[in-house]
């Protein structure tokens, strides 16, 4: 690939955001970066839109866009601000957009994720839950749209790099995958203590600097689960091929066992930068700016099983998969849901697993067999008021 990638960020303040860029201004014979999107942050990317120039910038609140709008005339800059979430979906999509760094949280992402596949673009995946909401929706438009998704998740970065690039031959040679997992803060803390842990204890994660959302599903290992459903949808491999792994160390992203028995591993530092740069360079390979690992530095790599009683939620991932479809959104929802309650100190860190476990309760997804984006979007509704109505009776 040698002409000028031209890129949209979407999610650009987020610390996926923020690493991209990172790797993008140590190329700019590679990159431009066409459009940057953000949510709440507006200083964050003022300073951004003065270091990449990009010709637009989307808010999904009007308010926000002004603020944005007046700050980037002052500076002197040409660059155009939108907002609302059909400005985001027309900037995934646009003309003068080759690639798409989808790094919005949440259920959020989905609809710009599938306006950037439906459009045929380069589509760099962080945003797991967009594909766990979408599952075959979003596969579909992936190829019927001729898009190239390309995983930015480092399990799933990982096990893509382990496979050959003809996605065809891969469940002839798969025999299954083990998704690794650090175990986040409190792997080896008494189950029966977790219910008093607090939203700065969860979000202190032991190896990865993150968002707060992931970071707290890290610590419950919903992160987890939701990478062995973007897993299934990405691989296109049945539940019971993925396996979970604590490996303490963050070393060996991920694994593939070939059918022969042959163990395949992608081992590097944790840091976002290293898939995020082979999603961006992909089939080539750039400077990330990771820091290299050094071998004789390392103590061990250990491995360790999953303990159900301190992370009773990794299993939803398998029972959600073998429930109707539309049970992955349901538990998305719920999830977000309950761990925002969980950060503004609404419910202790062992209600979100309650949460979630009620809402999977008391909906039953009913989606058809040919349901649409807006059938998903209405799903995930509904699913945030059951996990509501949740969180209320947890209270009562
Ligand atoms: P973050 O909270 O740091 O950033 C999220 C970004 O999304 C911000 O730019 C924010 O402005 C934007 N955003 C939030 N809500 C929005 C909304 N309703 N509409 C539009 N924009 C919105 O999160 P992050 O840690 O960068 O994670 C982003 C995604 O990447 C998540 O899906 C996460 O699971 C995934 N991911 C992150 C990491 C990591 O190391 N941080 C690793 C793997 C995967
Ligand atoms: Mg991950």
């Amino acid at each position: 690939m040698t002409a000028v990638q031209r890129l949209a960020i979407l999610g650009s303040t987020g610390s996926v955001g923020g690493s991209t860029l990172d790797v993008v201004a140590r190329h700019p014979e590679r990159f431009e970066v066409v459009g940057l999107t953000a949510y709440q942050r507006t200083d964050v990317l003022i300073d951004q839109c003065r270091r990449f120039k990009p010709r637009r910038v989307v808010l999904p609140d009007a308010a926000r866009a002004a603020t944005v709008r007046s700050a980037l005339a002052g500076l002197g800059l040409r660059t155009e601000v939108h907002s609302g979430a059909q400005a985001l979906c027309d900037l995934a999509a646009a003309d003068d957009v080759d690639s798409v760094m989808a790094a919005i949280v949440g259920a959020a992402g989905l609809p710009p994720c599938m306006a950037a596949a439906r459009a045929g673009k380069r589509l760099l995946l962080a945003n797991k839950e967009a594909l766990v909401v979408g599952g075959a929706l979003f596969m579909r438009a992936v190829q019927d749209g001729g898009a190239t998704l390309l995983p930015i998740d480092s399990e799933h970065s990982a096990i893509f790099q382990c496979l050959p690039e003809d996605s065809r031959s891969w469940g002839a040679r798969i025999d299954r995958i083990v998704l690794t997992a650090s175990g986040g803060p409190f792997r080896q803390r008494e189950p029966d203590t977790l219910h008093g842990v607090t939203p700065e204890q969860a979000v202190a994660h032991p190896n990865w600097v993150m968002g707060r959302k992931i970071s707290v599903d890290s610590a419950t290992m919903m992160n987890k689960a939701l990478e062995v459903i973007e897993a299934r949808w990405l691989f296109n491999l049945t539940p019971d091929q993925i396996k979970v792994v604590i490996h303490p160390q963050s070393i060996i992203h991920s694994m593939v066992v070939c059918r022969d028995g042959s163990v395949l591993a992608q081992l590097g530092t944790p840091d976002m930068k290293v898939p995020i740069a082979y999603g961006l360079s992909f089939p080539e390979r750039i400077e990330s700016g990771a820091p290299r690992l050094d071998f004789l530095a390392l103590q061990a790599l250990s491995f360790e099983p999953p303990d159900p009683r301190r992370f009773p939620g990794l299993q939803l991932a398998w029972d959600a998969l073998a429930a109707p479809a539309g049970t992955t959104a349901v538990l998305n929802a719920a999830n977000e849901v309950a761990v925002a309650a969980f950060l503004d100190r609404r419910i202790g860190f062992m209600d979100i697993h309650r949460v979630n476990l009620r809402t999977l309760e008391a909906l039953e997804p009913r989606l058809s067999s040919d349901h649409t984006l807006d059938d998903l979007i209405d799903l995930d509704q509904r699913s945030r008021a059951a996990a509501q109505r949740a969180l209320t009776g947890l209270a009562a």
